[in-house]
């Protein structure tokens, strides 16, 4: 015995007779010698056109799936669908259309409902909708859970492609396997069950990109989470794209400062470098990221801060702290916390990169925090893990290089041609006990143009930022440094690793000579400059005014405790008196003059300053 062939057909209001026998002897020819029986069913949700589902084929001839193709982040919700029909029913006057291949009738919203109700920007779905019907191929979900789905009968379905469930979910194919597709389910995971209908659309996940974002928190998806309200994106953009070709960018040739002296001076970093924070927790990887964040208020740079698998209290703070600092207006955040699905954990990155690639196409400096991506690699294993695929080292699945290094390399600085943007990538990574020889801070380290490293010893001994000078690098960074801040800067990092050794062998209580000694006190001295306090970005010109009297010994009779007090009001007094000064080391120029300038007025400030005390 042989079951018959069952084929049903959608539609968002009743049809006539005469249209089902058309449509009955459409299929019929198609599946001759076989018995088809038909099932009708209406979904208002459908808005308009009909869907005919045939075995795992699809023909998708509905408006909502066409307005869907449009603008795949246009929420077709209920109350879209009822205004789109109630506008029908208003005009009374139904039109009816051809649609080409198939030549069934479709006589539901119109074009003109749905303009007149909706929104001019769905015109083009619309008009779209009035040429053919889509053949897809669908599937059925045989497994669903942890935001994980398998589905059988998608033979089309492409890796990394959008899938759609019946209820209106989201899902990315990530593994194609020989009889099933597997897929993980971006929004109402919960909301999935099993036997749901599910689509491939030849489409990749989409986010809303451009100026409406800016000063927002938003979701992976891009849906605003800050209770702000809803925006209306004038444009979408694919969470995944190929990262810049070579002959589009250019040299990394313009600093991006950061305001923190230890990084400007040492680890400098440019506009279009990808430079790995790396640090164990809470040694100030975050503040290091905010910190530059803030450091770009009125400096032209939109940001986008990325926070992936945080404690939502975490994401709140360094929200707060962005609005505290002005730093809102030119800042997108981009949130995916822990208690979110890994599937958006796993899209926060490529969605933020998506927002900040619109800016740098657009000609624009763009600078993105990604914190952090090994939580964004766990939560790809989780995912990988649910999705059966093999575990390799550390259970990581065999692509977690790929995962990275494809998101990384869509930071660019662009050529003139492509018109100058940039995108300058800081992810954070997170260490245990300082190991940076781990798999994920390896694999990082690898990808980045080099590291920033936060040591726990010194955050606890108060050295902060905690940057150890020794394991951080900036690969290209240097060419990208004013001249005025590279000549203070050269000596820098030879000073203080001579200082480190001395101290450790004065450990050893042996009796010092001089030389040593000042060796030891100019090394704790240059230390205390590089200080900083979070949230207190500086400016090049006080960094190079600073660092010019740390490297010329010049801080020899100020008492170390007193140093912070001592920064802070002689940078206030020599913003008073020699403006013109600071102007000029600002345009990157440091002469001798000028050097002997700051040293006479150090040292007559020191009067001033220890004189205080004595009066
Ligand atoms: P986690 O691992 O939890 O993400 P983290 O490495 O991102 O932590 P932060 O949250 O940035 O670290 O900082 C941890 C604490 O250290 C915060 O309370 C912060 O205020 C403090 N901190 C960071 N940098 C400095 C600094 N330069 N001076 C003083 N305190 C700092
Ligand atoms: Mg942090």
């Amino acid at each position: 015995m042989t079951f018959p062939r069952k084929i049903s057909v959608v539609t968002a209001s009743e049809i006539s007779s005469e249209q089902k026998e058309r449509i009955e002897k459409l299929f019929s020819s198609k599946h001759k010698g076989e018995t088809v029986e038909f099932e009708y069913s209406i979904d208002k949700q459908i808005i308009g056109g009909l869907l005919v589902i045939d075995g795992d084929e699809f023909y998708d001839g509905t408006l909502r799936s066409q307005i869907e193709k449009i603008n795949p982040n246009y929420l077709v919700t209920e109350e879209f669908a009822q205004a789109a029909l109630t506008a029908k029913g208003r005009k009374r006057k139904s039109v009816k259309r051809r649609s080409g291949k198939s030549g069934l009738e479709t006589a539901d919203a119109t074009a003109a409902d749905i303009k007149a109700h909706v929104d001019s920007e769905l015109l083009g779905a619309v008009n779209e909708y009035k040429k053919s019907f889509d053949v897809r191929h669908a599937g059925s979900i045989v497994f669903c859970g942890d935001g994980v789905i398998k589905a059988n009968g998608l033979s089309d379905a492409e890796y990394g492609e959008m899938l759609r469930v019946e209820n209106g979910a989201q899902a990315i194919a990530l593994s194609l396997e020989e009889d099933c597709v597997g897929a993980i389910v971006l929004d109402d995971d919960d909301k999935v069950t099993a036997h749901m209908t599910v689509k491939s659309t030849g489409m990749i996940v989409s986010v809303p990109v451009g100026k409406k974002l800016l000063g927002r928190v938003v979701n992976p998806l891009g849906k605003p989470i800050d209770g702000l309200g809803d925006f209306r994106a004038d444009k979408y953009r694919p969470i995944e794209a190929p990262a810049p070709a070579i002959k589009d960018r250019d040299k990394v040739n313009t600093p991006l400062e950061t305001g923190i002296i230890a990084l400007d001076s040492m680890i400098p970093i440019g506009k279009g470098q990808r430079e790995l924070i790396i640090g164990d927790r809470q040694t100030g990887k975050t503040s290091v990221a905010v910190d530059a964040i803030i450091n770009q208020r009125g400096k032209n740079v939109v940001c986008v801060y990325v926070a992936i698998g945080q404690k939502s209290s975490t994401v709140a703070s360094v929200v707060q702290t962005l609005t505290q600092h002005g730093a809102m207006p030119y800042t997108v955040v981009v949130s995916a916390t822990a208690s979110s699905s890994a599937p958006l954990q796993y899209i926060a990155p490529y969605a933020g990169c998506a927002i900040a690639e619109e800016f740098m196409y657009s000609g624009k400096d763009v600078l993105i925090v990604y914190d952090d991506l090994s939580k964004h690699a766990v939560a790809y294993r989780a995912m990988s893990l649910l999705l059966k695929r093999p575990p390799g080292r550390e259970a990581y699945p065999g692509d977690i290089f790929y995962l990275h290094s494809r998101l990384l390399e869509r930071a660019a600085k662009l050529s003139k041609e492509k018109g100058g943007g940039s995108m300058t990538a800081l992810p954070i990574v997170e260490t245990l006990a300082g190991d940076i020889s781990a798999y994920i801070p390896t694999n990082i380290i690898s990808i980045t143009d080099g590291q920033i490293f936060l040591d726990t010893a010194l955050f606890n001994s108060g050295m902060r930022p905690a940057v150890n000078v020794g394991l951080s690098v900036s690969r290209v960074g240097s060419s990208a440094q004013s001249p005025a801040m590279k000549s203070v800067s050269g000596r820098l990092r030879l000073d203080l690793s001579q200082a480190r050794e001395l101290a450790v062998f004065a450990q050893f209580g042996a009796d010092l000579d001089e030389s040593t000694m000042r060796a030891l006190e100019r090394g704790k001295r240059t230390n205390e400059v590089l200080r900083q306090d979070v949230h207190a970005p500086m400016s090049t010109a006080h960094q190079v005014v600073l660092l010019y009297i740390a490297t010329k010994d010049l801080l020899g009779a100020i008492p170390l405790n007193r140093i912070d007090e001592f920064k802070e009001q002689f940078i206030r007094y020599f913003d008073v008196h020699h403006a013109d000064i600071v102007k000029r080391i600002a345009s990157g120029e440091l002469t001798i003059d000028m050097g002997i300038t700051i040293e006479d007025a150090v040292n007559e400030f020191s009067v001033y300053f220890l004189g205080k005390d004595n009066a």
